[in-house]
């Protein structure tokens, strides 16, 4: 590991030691769920919307006999409801007919699945199934960048593998949920509140806000 990458990961475990997923969920079937739900709004969001989703439609064989104007209320709050609506369907019909009513376990078959990219599988991976695996979402990668453990123009996918290469795998599932919490709650993307930041020297933001 090279030392920003560890000087990183020891300021994030005195940051946020108990890191988590912010996501509601008591299954796989309800995470995956989630997660695909949560493309473009806040987990909050979500949170508010699933438990009466999930009382209506308690399994994925419920959520697939369903029609997907009759998941459509459930979702208003969320925006894009209707494409969320016919994702979660689409996602429910394919576990049932091809996955034997199972959430898949792998990544190709995931992101088969209707409303699943390749964040929303890594986080399917990591916090359903244990596998490592690092999601990228909007905090991550702004946080990454501004961190210097990854370039300004890099994509996605180039962010995803620089974190994977300089984090240790066993510390990639908590690290993700470190540097999420980071940009959600400290690294913000407008104000971010430098004054209680640990890692003003690695920093490479240039708006960087230090009060003189
Ligand atoms: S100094 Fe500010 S912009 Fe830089 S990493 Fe810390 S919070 Fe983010």
């Amino acid at each position: 590991m090279n030392s920003r990458a560890e000087t990183v990961l020891e300021g994030l475990d005195v940051l946020y030691p108990e890191a988590h997923c912010e996501l509601h969920y008591r299954s796989i079937y309800e995470l995956a769920v989630a997660v695909v739900l949560s493309a473009q709004t806040t987990d909050a969001s979500v949170n508010r919307a699933t438990p009466a989703l999930f009382a209506a439609y308690p399994d994925i064989h419920a959520l697939a006999e369903a029609e997907v104007s009759e998941i459509e209320p459930y979702l208003h709050s969320l925006g894009l409801y209707r494409n969320k609506a016919r994702a979660v369907h689409g996602l429910a019909v394919m576990c049932v007919t091809e996955f034997g009513g199972e959430i898949p376990s792998g990544r190709s078959e995931l992101m088969r699945l209707p409303g699943v990219g390749r964040k929303v599988a890594n986080v399917i991976l990591a916090e359903g199934y244990g596998i490592p695996a690092m999601p990228v979402d909007t905090h991550v990668e702004r946080v990454s960048k501004r961190l210097g453990l990854a370039k300004p123009d890099d994509t996605v996918n180039e962010v995803e593998e620089k974190l994977k290469r300089k984090f240790p795998r066993e510390r990639w599932i908590k690290a993700h949920h470190q540097l999420i919490f980071f940009g959600r709650y400290l690294c913000r993307a407008r104000g971010p509140l430098c004054d209680q930041c640990p890692f003003g020297t690695l920093c490479r933001y240039p708006d960087k806000q230090i009060k003189e």
